[in-house]
């Protein structure tokens, strides 16, 4: 394992085991509930939008280090950010996961250290579940 290996791999375990944004939720919060079975994966999203911002991200989850991670990473890069400006990231995160769209100057370190996971084809779902329920959620917004 390299050095740059190394950073992400802290990176993730960082999130992992310190989530940003991770709380309990209540059920009538739950706006989201995605669910990744081949790995057991599990992530709920509580969202609130106002004045076309996304003012705050919640979530509550179980699974491997990479899905929850993902989820805390986006929280953090989400919030704060305008609808359309957040979608625009989800389908650049998802792209980038799925291999359709390349590693760019400028790309977080949250980012590179995900995006070792393309890798492993299996593991892509745990990395994008939290995003693409975030997505859902702001689809008809
Ligand atoms: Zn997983």
């Amino acid at each position: 394992m390299d050095d740059m290996e190394q950073l992400y791999q802290e990176i993730i375990l960082d999130h992992y085991k310190h989530p940003r944004n991770k709380t309990a939720l209540r059920a009538e919060e739950v706006q989201a509930d995605e669910e990744n079975p081949m790995c057991g994966d599990q992530i709920q999203l509580a969202i609130e939008v106002d004045d076309d911002v996304v003012q705050r991200i919640r979530f509550d989850g179980k699974g491997c280090a990479i899905s929850q991670a993902s989820a805390s990473i986006m929280t953090e890069q989400l919030q704060g950010k305008s609808v359309a400006e957040a979608k625009a990231l989800i389908e650049q995160f998802v792209a980038m996961m799925r291999g359709e769209r390349g590693i760019e100057p400028g790309d977080n370190e949250e980012w590179l250290s995900l995006s070792g996971v393309r890798k492993f084809p299996l593991r892509v779902k745990c990395a994008t579940l939290s995003w693409r329920g975030m997505q859902k959620v702001l689809a008809d917004r």
